[in-house]
């Protein structure tokens, strides 16, 4: 906009307009250039006036002394009429009326000028002197009363007619006085033409150059001023942009730095471009190196790591965008993290990658505890289904016995023996079920927080010699011999703990030990250590598979689901003794192998 400007206002100033022959400006431009010219004019029109006047006045000498006869005429002429016209002419050069007449006056002060030489001249027209005045004269008001061209021409002419009428109807004149002079007129017009006509259209071109110039100047000014409030505008803007884009980059500051994200971003060599507190602190704590902004990532990784990151900032400076879960090993154990990488694009190409880091160990940990816990429910809820097929079966097989068998016993005719056996049979399945129940109890018990602690005196020896007396009858009955192995004879170890509860754990122990055991021995036996009794009791039973080692303590859990049902048992007695031996503040562990027999620890503290 503003070039076109510019260029449109550069061709004007090439063309002048004026009249080729009168050498005006149109109207507007004429009349300020009048007063221009007259304003440099003033000065030198009035040293011209005064100037004029003295050489006119000094030609006075030569009135009186090369014609004496015409000097009264002369003087008369030269001091009443020309001398007082000029001095009036200077006179009103300094009135306010002056700029309207001005040119008008000279015009008339070259014709009385001229008039009066020319008055003179006639008294001797064969002495030719003063004829010379009236060529000075003539050059005088082309090139130096400031007249304008159309004026001095006009002015030249009218002298040179006025001449010839006067000359050629005086009959005193010569033709060839009229002739010569003439010459001379003419000559001096055409030459004052000529100069007056090329120092005007310079005076002329000057200005209107000038004015254009100072158009132009007044455009340049402006446009200057304009561009200034543009640039003020603009800076404005931008000083409000700044702020704005301050505020937000302080803002977006405080979101990336207040994160417990991860946040940093690389170039195309992998040189760190930002990278934010928590970033810098993870990584210190992780591999023990403090990233900074211009640090090389790669540098940075242990080679274990650097295959892996490097492939995946690959492929973000490919332009991928994707994300990834990691576990890194650390002295802490395992950190999981997730990635989100993502390239940075300028112009539609990728100058380099950002990445969001999010430690997700606790979400992970949470994740695989409810993956267990699912496994354990699932596994809970077979268990239970276990658990009922069993019991049902536990419970009615002893219910059968006793309810056929005192069906039986209603037989008029039964022998003695016949009565012994099915009372006996009554007992022990009486027996089977009150142990049932009294396991259910137990861990109803244990679950509902109502089991009481009676810490008392208990004699080691003594209740593992009542034990083995109590179930040796049992063992018997499978070809099973059941042994008390006592390495502290004759000592008598008394401990501080439950007894009943104490009883509870090592009957389940050996009750378990006589029913998983066909052949061979069942040993009972404890070692005194520090500051605890470790309690054994070892079989030479069926074993328990390995994998199962631990779960046999938990509730309902049996070494071996399938099959089960042949043997007797709800799954409980283990835990009720793991549960009975840590409230005692003992532990309970299995060491066992599978067909070859288990052997069963526990631990009680004792002073
Ligand atoms: P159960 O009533 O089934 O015997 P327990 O809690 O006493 O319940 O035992 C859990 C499981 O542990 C048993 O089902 C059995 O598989 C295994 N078990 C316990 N004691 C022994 C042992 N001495 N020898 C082999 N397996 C055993």
């Amino acid at each position: 906009m503003m070039q076109e400007k510019t260029s449109t206002r550069s061709n004007d100033s090439q063309s002048i307009h004026y009249n080729k022959i009168t050498l005006r400006f149109p109207q507007v431009i004429e009349h300020i250039f009048q007063e221009e010219y007259f304003k440099n004019s003033i000065a030198q029109l009035r040293a011209a006036l005064i100037l004029v006047t003295l050489i006119y006045a000094s030609f006075s000498v030569l009135d009186v002394y090369s014609f004496p006869q015409y000097a009264s005429d002369y003087l008369r002429i030269r001091f009443i009429y020309v001398v007082p016209f000029a001095i009036g002419i200077l006179i009103l050069s300094f009135t306010k009326v002056f700029r309207q007449i001005w040119q008008g006056l000279m015009f008339t002060a070259l014709i009385v000028g001229c008039c009066a030489i020319g008055a003179k001249s006639m008294y001797h027209p064969e002495n030719q002197t003063y004829f010379a005045g009236i060529v000075i004269t003539l050059f005088s008001g082309y090139i130096f009363f400031k007249l304008r061209f159309v004026y001095a021409t006009l002015g030249g002419w009218l002298i040179v007619a006025l001449f010839n009428i006067v000359a050629w109807s005086n009959p005193n004149i010569s033709q060839e006085v009229i002739l010569n002079n003439n010459f001379f007129f003419i000559s001096a017009n055409l030459i004052g033409m000529f100069a007056a006509y090329y120092i005007e259209t310079h005076i002329r071109r000057n200005f209107y150059l000038n004015q254009k110039l100072d158009e132009e100047k007044q455009f340049i000014k402006e446009l200057n001023r304009s561009l200034e409030e543009t640039v003020i505008e603009r800076t404005k803007e931008l000083t409000k942009a700044k702020k704005i884009a301050e505020q937000n980059s302080s803002n977006v500051t405080a979101i990336i730095e207040g994160t417990t994200e991860s946040i940093w971003a690389f170039d195309r060599n992998f040189n760190i471009l930002y990278i934010n507190q928590t970033f810098k602190c993870e990584f210190f704590e992780t591999f023990g190196v403090w990233l900074e902004p211009g640090v090389n990532l790669l540098r940075s990784l242990t080679p274990g790591l650097l295959p892996l990151w490097k492939k995946r900032y690959d492929r973000v400076l490919n332009n991928e965008q994707f994300t990834v879960e990691d576990v890194i090993p650390t002295e802490n154990g395992k950190v999981y993290i997730q990635v989100a990488f993502n390239p940075i694009l300028r112009n539609g190409k990728v100058v380099g990658g950002s990445c969001f880091g999010n430690n997700i160990t606790s979400r992970k940990l949470a994740e695989i505890e409810l993956v267990k816990a699912k496994e354990r429910a699932e596994q809970s809820d077979r268990l239970k289904s276990a658990f009922l097929a069993n019991m049902s079966h536990e419970i009615r097989t002893p219910m059968n016995g006793i309810l056929g068998f005192s069906e039986l016993l209603k037989e008029p005719n039964l022998t003695g023996d016949q009565q012994r056996i099915y009372i006996d049979l009554i007992e022990k399945s009486g027996h089977r079920m009150l142990n049932i129940i009294n396991d259910i109890v137990d861990i109803s018990k244990i679950e509902a927080g109502l089991i009481e602690i009676n810490i008392g005196d208990v004699n080691v020896n003594e209740q593992l010699k009542y034990v083995q007396t109590f179930f040796k009858p049992e063992a018997e009955k499978k070809d099973l011999h059941l042994a008390f192995i006592n390495n502290h004879v004759p000592d008598e170890i008394i401990i501080q703990t439950d007894k009943d509860k104490l009883y509870a754990i090592l009957a389940n122990l050996v009750k378990n030990a006589i029913k998983y055991t066909t052949e061979g021995t069942i040993q009972l036996s404890y070692k005194k250590h520090q500051s605890s009794i470790e309690f054994t009791v070892k079989d030479t039973g069926i074993g328990i598979p390995e994998n199962r080692l631990d779960d046999i303590f938990e509730r309902f859990m049996q070494a071996e689901l399938v099959n089960k049902i042949a043997e007797q048992g709800a799954g409980l007695g283990l835990s009720i003794a793991k549960e009975f031996t840590e409230m005692l503040g003992g532990r309970i562990w299995v060491e066992s192998k599978k067909g070859k027999g288990s052997t069963f620890y526990f631990t009680l503290p004792c002073a």
